[in-house]
């Protein structure tokens, strides 16, 4: 199976607004004036994959989290492995109970937890003091992040 950020899945020549393009996955996180976490995530789910399959995506904790006493978590990849994980409420507790920083929990779940059950992806992620972190490890992983007075930041492969 496929990932919408993986090399193979990319044709140098597509329109990126294609409509027949469509049903590739966004994720949202988002932390407000009041304190508020929210996150989402949507996705067409996997090339190839089985019909009736359900993803990570719809289901809280696994592919989706936030709570606002820690963190808010919008997660893309191989969805079995995030749901093995429980990926985005694992940084929330690593946090939460751990005292572990985000960026130390979501490097943590992305590239030794979901990487050692052979996962393949990443993960948005803000916490309730507006640390952000975008950890993924497959190929690229379309991302941006925008702050109030700030110019937005967007990426898809490695910083070099
Ligand atoms: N996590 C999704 C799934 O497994 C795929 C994606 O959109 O990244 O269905």
């Amino acid at each position: 199976m496929l990932l919408d950020h993986d090399g193979a899945a990319q044709h140098q020549d597509d329109d990126p607004l294609d409509p027949d393009r469509k049903f590739g996955t966004v994720g949202a996180v988002a932390l407000d004036a009041n304190g508020n976490l929210a996150a989402a995530t949507s996705t067409g789910g996997m090339t190839n994959k089985q019909a009736g399959r359900v993803g990570d995506s719809p289901l809280a904790g696994a592919g989706c989290y936030a709570d606002n006493e820690s963190v808010a978590v919008s997660c893309t990849g191989t969805g079995e492995v995030f749901i093995r994980t429980l990926a985005a409420y694992d940084i929330a507790a690593q946090m939460r109970y751990g005292g572990r920083s985000l960026q130390q929990a979501s490097v943590n779940v992305i590239h030794d937890k979901v990487l050692e059950l052979g996962g393949s992806g990443g993960l948005i992620a803000i916490d309730r003091a507006g640390n952000v972190a975008l950890p993924f490890n497959s190929e690229g992983m379309y991302r941006g992040f925008a702050r109030v007075g700030e110019p937005a930041e967007v990426a898809i492969y490695r910083e070099s």
